[in-house]
């Protein structure tokens, strides 16, 4: 199950807790998509003789591309590689980049799979967090995104942050589930080197990260998506039967794939 992963290193704003590469300048995007074509070029012998069964852009926040830029990269990807025809072409997507016009433009390219970064469906764990979206957005672009006929939907939801008790956590699994959305991703909030989350715990501005309080957090999502039909089918990720992410499962199964772009991995 080969694939093709794409960094697009671009963000509206930093989240707090973030540690990934990018960058909130917007200036050099038309040269990184260039860039992006060109080094494609460059790397078309890796997987010549394979099948690509999934391609995936992650970043960063790939949905600050233009479903035109989006487009040119994978007519460049499908003109140079074999691309299976149910090939998994999955985007990461924010909340507040998914408006009704961007997801009918997007459903006239070949991707069929979004990644939701939603985090949080509170308004407070996302001012925590310095996310660009607000709890309306977090909400509506699932709505907005059904609707314009996106089912391969996967939710990304933060948990162990210091602004969500319990209650909060459950309800946010419970907004999923009640979504019907068939996969989601949940990661632990944690303190990284050289982000704005590392200075304000350092300072006293944020409280340390209650571990005991991000293990029972876990505890509940398993139990509630579980109890739901979702299976955990790896330490972070839960799906309903037949959808499992293609593309993340062919690296736990060491297939081989291209990373393109700046700190192309995963
Ligand atoms: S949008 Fe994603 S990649 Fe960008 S700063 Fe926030 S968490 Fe990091």
């Amino acid at each position: 199950m080969p694939g093709i992963y794409i960094h697009i290193p671009f963000c509206k704003q930093a989240c707090h807790y973030c540690n990934f590469h990018f960058s909130t300048s917007l200036k050099h995007k038309e040269e990184m998509v260039a860039a992006i074509l060109r080094e494609l070029e460059l790397r078309k012998d890796y997987l010549s003789n394979k099948n690509i069964t999934s391609i995936y852009f992650g970043g960063g926040t790939p949905s600050l591309l233009t479903s035109n830029e989006l487009d040119q990269i994978l007519d460049k990807i499908y003109n140079i590689f074999k691309v299976e025809h149910d090939a998994e072409i999955t985007l990461e997507a924010n909340p507040d980049d998914l408006t009704k016009e961007k997801l009918q433009a997007l459903r006239q390219t070949p991707i069929n799979r979004l990644s939701i970064g939603i985090q949080s469906f509170a308004e407070e764990d996302l001012k925590f967090m310095n996310r660009a979206h607000n709890a309306t957005e977090a909400k509506l672009c699932i709505e907005n995104a059904l609707d314009a006929g996106f089912e391969n939907l996967t939710v990304d939801l933060i948990y162990g942050s210091p602004t969500t008790n319990d209650a909060q956590w459950e309800s946010n699994i419970q907004t999923i589930i009640d979504y019907d959305i068939p996969h989601i991703s949940c990661y632990a909030l944690t303190v990284e080197p050289k982000t704005a989350l590392y200075h304000f715990v350092k300072v006293g501005k944020a409280p340390a990260i209650d571990e005991e309080q991000a293990a029972r957090q876990f505890e509940i999502l398993i139990q509630l998506l579980t109890n739901q039909g979702y299976e955990h089918y790896e330490i972070s990720n839960f799906a309903k039967p037949g959808w499992y992410a293609k593309h993340n499962s062919s690296y736990w199964f060491g297939e081989p794939y291209l990373g393109i772009g700046p700190a192309a991995f995963v």
